[in-house]
């Protein structure tokens, strides 16, 4: 069912959702949830914090695709930007110290990240082929055959990687996107460079 129905982890969902409620005012996120069908047919209840996503379940790519749509529709390029590079940056920080800290233990340098992408993905997500080819100073990064895809979350993923590349390298990591789906290309990937 993945392929039509492709789904991610409650963890990863309910920790973007406190961090938008602890930094933007999310009440039109909440006032959604409140009335959309999808949302109410997955088990999220606005009136609980993270919309009562249950850590441990599988959640529906397209609540999130949607939640991500209403939490960006009234920000202008630019502050999505922000907002997408602040939030991964401390989502992946707080998965790093939490549920996922002996997953990480296990990736955590460029060379077995890369060899150990694919298992750590499907800790989050149930469709996609996920790629990290490190070089020297820079690294490829790929996803393909990603019924899941969205254009933001796409971003947002290049940017968790991004994210993850800095804490490991203990230095700033800088992310050049090459190619997305939505663009037209047959897969999305980004260039890590540090
Ligand atoms: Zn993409």
């Amino acid at each position: 069912m993945s392929e039509t129905n492709p789904r991610m982890k409650g963890a990863m969902l309910a920790e973007y959702i406190r961090w938008f409620a602890s930094n933007y005012d999310s009440e039109h996120v909440r006032r959604f949830v409140r009335s959309d069908g999808l949302c109410i047919a997955a088990g999220l209840d606005a009136d609980r914090p993270a919309f009562g996503i249950v850590p441990s379940e599988w959640y529906s790519t397209a609540v999130f695709h949607r939640l991500l749509d209403v939490a960006f529709e009234r920000m202008s390029d630019a502050e999505r930007a922000q907002c997408i590079d602040r939030s991964t940056d401390a989502v992946s920080a707080q998965l790093i110290r939490g549920l996922y800290a002996v997953l990480f233990a296990l990736v955590a340098t460029p060379d077995r990240y890369s060899r150990h992408i694919q298992r750590a993905w499907n800790q989050l997500h149930d469709t996609g082929a996920r790629e990290v080819v490190v070089a020297g100073d820079h690294a490829m990064s790929t996803v393909r055959d990603w019924p899941g895809h969205h254009a933001v979350l796409c971003t947002m993923v290049h940017s968790t990687t991004r994210a993850i590349f800095s804490r490991m390298l203990d230095r700033p990591v800088r992310l050049e996107r090459l190619r997305c789906v939505s663009d037209g290309h047959p897969d999305c990937a980004s260039r890590l460079i540090w």
